[in-house]
């Protein structure tokens, strides 16, 4: 069993900007096979739902409408690693032997501002990807937390 954050509109949150979820067909399986601790880094953060849709630029997070929310989701950041840490391991020694043996990982809405990993909208509003991280993956990912995008879950799975 492994204790695994996870963006809580793969879960069928509705939690999204929009106000909708984006539920994934595993959730079940996933949810009965490990510890599963749900987030929303931009709720967390103390946005609201429905939001302003709003994308990364370099270390700052604007809304469409060009206000800067970098701060919410700083905030937001921080809270899903408390909980992530609270959850699982916080020890040195315990998250280097999670880390040996992937006994903790976070699943997280791929290309979100907060929750992607490896590929983002660039911060032109015009559907653009780009190389980077959400915020709140970014900093999972510099506190040796793995993180995945909810395509590569059939992995965790096995
Ligand atoms: Fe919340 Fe992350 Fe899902 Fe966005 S992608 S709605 S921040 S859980």
């Amino acid at each position: 069993k492994m204790k695994i954050l996870i963006s809580a509109c793969l879960l069928g949150i509705p939690c999204r900007y929009d106000g909708k979820a984006k539920p994934q067909p595993w959730a079940e399986a996933l949810a009965a096979r490990h510890d599963i601790v749900p987030v929303c880094p931009e709720q967390l953060g103390g946005l609201p739902t429905p939001r302003t849709p709003s994308e990364r630029r370099g270390d700052r997070v604007v809304m469409n409408t060009g206000a800067d929310v970098t701060e919410q989701y700083r905030r937001g950041a921080e809270a899903a690693l408390r909980l992530c840490r609270l959850t699982g391991c916080e020890a040195e020694e315990v998250v280097r032997l999670a880390r040996l043996y992937g006994a903790r990982a976070a699943i997280l809405k791929e290309r979100s501002p907060s929750c992607g990993c490896g590929e983002i909208y660039d911060g032109s509003f015009s559907g653009t990807l780009t190389a980077g991280d959400g915020v709140t993956a970014e900093l999972l990912r510099k506190n040796g937390i793995p993180v995945y995008g909810e395509s590569h879950v059939a992995a965790l799975l096995d």
